[in-house]
């Protein structure tokens, strides 16, 4: 098989190449997908979330090695494994980031990537409910809405957190990022809008644009300094793809480094120790990871109108799913992170350090460990970490999962944010407004400085937004340079969430579709 476009894998970030590099239909393009069709109702019904994040339901549920800044424990970093990729199993937040991020790679060296130049990226995908305005676009593709029936706690946490001094906000991607407020969500009348929804289902019909799933790309395969194609495992053997423009690597923050690795392109000692045969050396492939290390606190509840594992809401989730398909409201609208804040842990700060997500529900370790009845949980999270970690190889097999080495905690300062940020938030979860909401604290322990880090380092662990695997830049350890190729290589990109050269302060599935929206308009050129 021959295309002009090969996109290895179909997530935030392949879906919207797929849906921009086809619109020309002299242009051949192939999509490729590991994991299988995006058929289950678990995807689109958006309280389906925990039948997916804590298994290995269309989920790679890939865990780190022992991190010393966690006490040895492994982390989890689930990853979505479907059309739509992370986008099918994420909680649908919709956050832009602060400008500040978009102008800092600006800064970096890498022109064209301020926010002033990238707002109009996030404005063409955009479909925002309430309307276009200065910051926001309407008739793109991507579904921005207000959650149709948030719970009355979410309401009350924004409320207790105005209380302790933040500024209402109701609009983190406008004018200001800082605030407390309710998430907007990437759903259209109540349905789950990946990225497979948004950009592929409306052009799957179209004749140049080929979509495979259930095929794994194995290598990429290099002609001199040239990419040519890809090899790929399926259900019925291997095969060869050919690609006559591009092959553009969209595997994610560890699958576009795994990739490139056991395609002979990285740090020459990482490919001699797994005997893999080295085509180009690129120190940086798999380094720069960098994560939102995050807190969840947690309290049981009383509250019999929030999510739980009970009788009661098995009981309201059978007309609920009628009112779902009738009217795209009520208790399955619930993304779970129904509202959260932007916040500073100090004053002389210019722009937030902590996000919080308020949870309608009992998040304890991925919700992998299951508590009987109600409760709410506050995420805390670190926005922009200074440690970094690093993605390498198990094995040259490439059915191994990657090794994944977020490294938390290396850096003191991020154990510091951290635990201003857990004062802060107990402080709103203690608020008056919550007192109808909220139980007692589980997994407490004390209050010294001590104690809470000690907490920390028992129960933290990523909120699923790893990045910089990737990273673009001119420097020795850049993968891609602003344009998304591969330095020293020809025709052959990477474009999804690894190529950021720093974490955004916010969600990552809409800085990944701008990413893809850049890219496209790169490679069409
Ligand atoms: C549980 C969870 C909750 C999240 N919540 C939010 C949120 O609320 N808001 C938000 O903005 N962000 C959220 N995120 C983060 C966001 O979804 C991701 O940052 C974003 O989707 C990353 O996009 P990507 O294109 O880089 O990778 P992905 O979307 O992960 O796509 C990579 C795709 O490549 C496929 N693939 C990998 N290797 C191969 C291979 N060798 N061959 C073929 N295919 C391959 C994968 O199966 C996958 O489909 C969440 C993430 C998770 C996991």
């Amino acid at each position: 098989m021959q295309f002009d476009y090969v996109i290895v894998g179909a997530g935030s970030a392949g879906c919207v190449l797929a849906n921009r590099l086809s619109a020309d239909p002299s242009r051949s393009v192939c999509l490729i997908e590991a994991g299988p069709p995006d058929r289950s109702p678990l995807i689109h019904i958006p309280a389906g979330i925990p039948g997916m994040l804590p298994t290995r339901y269309l989920n790679w549920a890939y865990k780190t090695v022992p991190q010393r800044g966690l006490l040895g424990r492994c982390g989890y970093q689930p990853r979505g494994r479907t059309l739509g990729g992370s986008s099918s199993i994420n909680a649908m937040v919709y956050i832009r980031g602060h400008r500040s991020d978009y102008d800092g790679w600006a800064a970096l060296g890498n022109p064209g990537w301020s926010y002033d130049e990238v707002l109009p990226l996030f404005r063409r995908s955009e479909d925002q409910a309430r309307g276009a305005d200065h910051y926001h676009g309407t008739g793109g593709e991507l579904a921005v809405s207000d959650l149709p029936s948030p719970v009355h706690a979410s309401l009350a946490f924004v409320e207790a957190a105005i209380r302790r001094g933040l500024r209402a906000n109701a609009d983190f991607n406008g004018a200001d990022q800082e605030g407390a407020g309710l998430y907007q969500v990437t759903q259209r009348r109540g349905r789950r809008c990946s990225t497979a929804v948004a950009f592929l289902s409306p052009v799957r019909a179209r004749p140049n644009l080929t979509v495979l799933t259930g095929v794994r790309v194995e290598r990429v395969l290099l002609a001199g300094q040239r990419a040519t194609g890809v090899l790929v495992q399926g259900r019925t053997g291997a095969g060869q793809i050919d690609a006559a423009r591009e092959v553009i690597v969209s595997a994610g923050v560890f699958g576009s480094p795994q990739l490139l690795m056991l395609s002979g392109i990285g740090a020459r000692e990482e490919l001699a120790r797994h005997g893999i045969g080295l085509r180009h050396e690129l120190p940086g492939v798999g380094a720069n990871l960098a994560d939102h290390i995050d807190l969840a606190l947690v309290y049981r509840s009383s509250d019999a109108g929030l999510m739980g594992i009970t009788l009661r809401t098995a009981l309201r989730a059978i007309p609920g799913y009628f009112e779902w398909r009738r009217s795209g409201t009520g208790l399955l609208t619930t993304n779970f992170a129904e509202a959260g804040a932007f916040l500073r842990t100090r004053s002389d700060l210019d722009r937030p350090d902590i996000q919080l997500h308020f949870v309608n529900g009992i998040v304890d370790d991925h919700a992998r460990r299951l508590h009987y009845g109600y409760g709410v949980s506050c995420h805390v999270a670190v926005l922009r970490p200074a440690s970094r970690g690093s993605v390498g190889l198990q094995s040259a097999d490439p059915r191994d999962p990657p090794r994944i080495d977020p490294n938390f905690l290396a850096a003191d300062v991020d154990v510091q944010t951290l635990l201003a940020g857990v004062k802060i938030a107990r402080e709103i979860m203690d608020g008056a407004p919550l007192d109808r909401h909220r139980g007692a604290e589980l997994f407490a322990g004390g209050n010294s400085d001590s104690e809470l880090i000690e907490r920390i380092r028992r129960r933290a662990d990523t909120v699923y937004h790893p990045v910089g695997t990737c990273r673009m830049g001119h420097d020795e350890l850049a993968v891609v340079d602003p344009s998304f190729r591969i330095r020293g290589l020809d025709a052959l990109s990477v474009v999804d969430a690894s190529v950021m050269p720093a974490p955004v302060g916010g969600n990552t599935n809409a800085p990944t579709i701008m990413i893809a929206e850049k890219a496209a308009e790169h490679l069409a050129a």
